[in-house]
């Protein structure tokens, strides 16, 4: 009860701070006019290449690690999709010339793990250079508002946690008793008002409908371990990170990938959440996530199909 007062007043307090134009938003209200061809006379190159400046000019101060000109060749290709505080939500896709399996990598769902979107911009140069047989399509930042946020903020404008809010198998009895039993009403974890209540978590339901990936990878810290959920066996490692599940979380992308979408989730947790890995250490990650994704989804052996199968079908 108490949140359903708060959340018309903070969402006018927003909304406000929006038209004051606070950081970053300019830019963004501005990218998403460009994707609807609206750009004052200049021609598009040139006012996608602006757009993209400030764009990027907004992330960096939160993205340790990442470079004004990682940033802009990027590709960042606004959606139509938006945060609750308007800002447009960006996807780039790279893929090889005959893809076998499709990818959706996901990063800053929340807001305050810095190294996150980081890591996404990184993999998706690097990916540029070795596309692995994979169709790509990266979400750097999924919350926005929580990132650009003063401070830097895990949930969203709406103080939803996205990774608490997307709609899996009895969502309103299995979060309203993790977030009130488990966390105790941690309104750092509190899982929104309704299933899939927020843009950003309908942003990202809409990407797994359309893209139709085989592997979702989601990208957080600073716990310093890597969890998987799905019917595979788990990759061991990426780079220092190694195998470690942390259990369900009703709501979570791991929970809805793997149980309602029924395709497997690896959850990389980043050793720090404002110190980024370095580059070695990220091009080990994808080198080692590569290695699973050939082993076990482009090459499976005949009785991991069977098990996989069989898995599937008891879901
Ligand atoms: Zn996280």
């Amino acid at each position: 009860m108490y949140q359903r007062l708060v959340k018309p007043l903070w969402q006018r307090i927003a909304i406000s701070l929006c038209l004051l134009g606070s950081l970053g938003i300019v830019a963004h209200a501005q990218a998403g006019a460009l994707a609807k061809g609206r750009h004052g006379g200049l021609a598009p190159d040139i006012h996608a290449q602006r757009l993209e400046r400030q764009v990027c000019e907004a992330w960096l101060p939160r993205l340790p690690g990442v470079t004004m000109g990682l940033c802009r060749t990027a590709g960042l290709d606004a959606t139509g999709g938006r945060s609750v505080l308007g800002r447009p939500l960006y996807r780039v896709e790279v893929r090889a010339k005959q893809p076998k399996l499709r990818v959706l990598v996901v990063g800053g769902i929340h807001g305050d793990e810095l190294t996150s979107a980081g890591l996404v911009l990184r993999w998706l140069q690097l990916t540029r250079d070795d596309p692995a047989d994979a169709y790509w399509r990266f979400i750097p930042v999924l919350n926005p508002d929580g990132l650009l946020a003063t401070p830097a903020n895990r949930v969203n404008a709406n103080r939803v946690d996205l990774n608490r809010n997307m709609p899996t198998h009895n969502w309103e009895v299995e979060t309203k008793k993790y977030w009130e039993v488990r966390t105790r009403k941690d309104p750092r974890r509190w899982p929104g008002p309704a299933a899939g209540s927020e843009p950003e978590t309908q942003f990202l339901i809409n990407e797994i409908n359309t893209f139709s990936p085989d592997l979702i990878v989601s990208i957080h810290a600073p716990y310093g371990i890597l969890d998987f959920d799905g019917a595979l066996p788990p990759p061991e490692k990426l780079g220092r990170l190694h195998l470690d599940r942390l259990g369900v979380y009703p709501g979570s992308v791991g929970n809805y990938g793997s149980l309602e979408y029924h395709v497997p989730v690896v959850t990389v947790e980043l050793v720090h959440a404002l110190e980024p890995p370095t580059d070695v250490e990220a091009r080990n990650m994808l080198r080692d996530l590569n290695t699973w994704m050939g082993l076990r989804l482009l090459e499976p052996a005949p009785s991991q199909q069977q098990a996989s199968s069989v898995a599937g079908e008891a879901r």
